[in-house]
């Protein structure tokens, strides 16, 4: 399918170039920062929760498409969602960057614009670029309590 690839291409640069929830928020808001060494990635994300949802979410941060675009589609995401959906949600997306050649993806609730980070998988360097933004949101959620 090659019309895919290219779709896919589009939304991670749209995501790129204009970012959804860019900012920050001020506290009580919970912030966690979080590094790709490797790649140079930086993100900032920060969280409001209220009555288990989590009401608000910005990021900041700096470095390749890979790492920007999925905290992008992850702040679109995530938004207004309950901790428990959010919470599943990362695992969710964990599981489809680590999928192994020929096993069967986890298709039970579309990830929509997500999954066009799925051909991340097959570049091992670029995995932690796309998750590193999730696992600063994981943390911020600790740091929040939830
Ligand atoms: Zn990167």
């Amino acid at each position: 399918m090659p019309g895919l690839e290219d779709l896919y291409r589009e939304i991670i640069l749209d995501h790129y170039k204009s970012p959804r929830n860019r900012g920050s928020l001020e506290p009580p808001a919970v912030r966690a920062e979080g590094h790709n060494p490797l790649c140079g990635d930086e993100i900032e994300v920060f969280i409001t929760v209220e009555d288990d949802k989590v009401s608000d979410i910005k990021i900041s941060g700096q470095g390749c498409s890979i790492s920007q675009s999925s905290a992008s589609m992850m702040s679109a995401a995530i938004k207004g969602k309950p901790i428990a959906d959010v919470r599943a949600l990362i695992s969710r997306f964990k599981h489809m960057m680590s999928i192994e050649e020929g096993e069967v993806p986890d298709t039970s609730a579309p990830l929509g614009d997500l999954e066009a980070l799925q051909g991340v998988v097959k570049f091992p360097v670029r995995i932690k670029c796309a998750i590193l933004s999730w696992n600063t949101l994981a943390e911020a959620l600790d740091i929040a309590g939830e």
